[in-house]
């Protein structure tokens, strides 16, 4: 099977197609044809060197859409049935691989290949930012700091689908007209000079109930002030260290909570999935695909993913 393998920490140039042997699933395990792999920032932090514990070579990557091709002792899926993933033992970023039966689940005949591999990183973190962390209720207003990318397009449905008021930001054109065409009822730029004082004037001096922040070492200490009574700042994404004034935060009896995906109890996301495999069944979730590339691209994924300008997801075809 062909690969990428990681030989050593670096840029994107350390990347390198590989052809390596099949693997074999073992007790528990399915191994799965992948056809699309849904490609995430956090694959270009490790590959930079963030997880310097992270055994070296290996194949990046969790998110894959594909067909199961065989399985382990003690799984009931069978041979053929489409699925995407929520995990890798063996790294999605590869023409086949080894995931744990958790990680598999059902792909509907309405969502592509392509689409799937888009489902678990970005749709995951999304709905657990607005439904276990934030606690979102029908009728609250909601920003979207970063709604273009790959989890604020999918935050951007599922608030809708729950019926939030969403406010999304973008940093370019053609990600403020995916925000709107996705459902964001009103749309801002997060590159326009005095944009968040718009979140005042829609929510007529209110504040946001919720922030989703893509990327707090730059907006967190500014989200603060324009917060609800209340509010709750869900930081999903930062790149540095930010300054804020907590008098902001004590003055609305308001939070900063923090999230990372991993940190999912296996009870939560199963039912994380069992929420979105229904949402997309209904269409009511679509991942937003911007961008496919051949695996043999991964080094430029990399490149792009990083870039602004974001529309959607990067997906690698093997
Ligand atoms: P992505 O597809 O690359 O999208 C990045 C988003 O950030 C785009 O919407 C981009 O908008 C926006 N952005 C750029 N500058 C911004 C600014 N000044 N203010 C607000 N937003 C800005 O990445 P993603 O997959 O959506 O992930 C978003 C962030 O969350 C990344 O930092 C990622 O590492 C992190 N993340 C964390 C978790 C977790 O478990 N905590 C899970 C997934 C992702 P434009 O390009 O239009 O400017």
């Amino acid at each position: 099977m062909k690969a990428i393998r990681i030989h050593q920490f670096g840029g994107p140039e350390v990347m390198q197609l590989k052809n390596v042997p099949d693997p074999d699933p073992g007790p528990g395990q399915v191994l799965i044809h992948t056809r699309a792999i849904g490609v995430n920032p956090v694959e270009t932090y490790f590959r930079a060197g963030m997880n310097p514990n992270l055994p070296l070579p290996y194949t990046p990557g969790s998110d894959a859409a594909g067909e199961v091709a065989s399985i382990g002792l003690g799984v009931r899926t069978k041979a053929g049935t489409r699925v995407y993933t929520s995990g890798s033992v063996t790294g999605a970023y590869a023409s086949m691989m080894i995931c744990d039966a958790a990680d598999v689940h059902p792909l509907p005949d309405n969502i592509s290949f392509a689409e799937g591999a888009a489902v678990n990183t970005p749709c995951a973190t999304a709905y657990r930012a607005l439904f276990h962390r934030a606690r979102a209720l029908p009728g609250e207003t909601v920003l979207i700091h970063g709604a273009s990318g790959g989890v604020g397009t999918a935050a951007i449905q599922l608030a809708r689908a729950a019926g939030l008021t969403i406010i999304g930001t973008a940093g370019s054109e053609k990600g403020e007209q995916l925000a709107r065409e996705l459902g964001a009822h009103h749309v801002l730029n997060h590159r326009s000079p005095g944009y968040l004082d718009d979140v005042m004037k829609i929510t007529e001096g209110r504040g946001a109930n919720i922030i989703l922040e893509m990327l707090a070492n730059v907006n967190l200490g500014k989200d603060l002030s324009i917060l609800a009574r209340n509010g709750r700042v869900i930081v999903i994404g930062s790149r540095g260290k930010v300054e804020i004034d907590p008098r902001e935060l004590m003055m609305r009896d308001a939070d900063i909570r923090a999230m990372m995906v991993f940190n999912t109890s296996p009870e939560n996301k199963a039912s994380i999935h069992a929420a979105l495999g229904a949402a997309l069944e209904t269409e009511t979730l679509k991942p937003v695909i911007g961008r496919e590339l051949p695996l043999a691209d991964a080094a430029q994924a990399h490149k792009l993913i990083m870039e602004p300008g974001a529309h959607g997801k990067i997906i690698l075809i093997p």
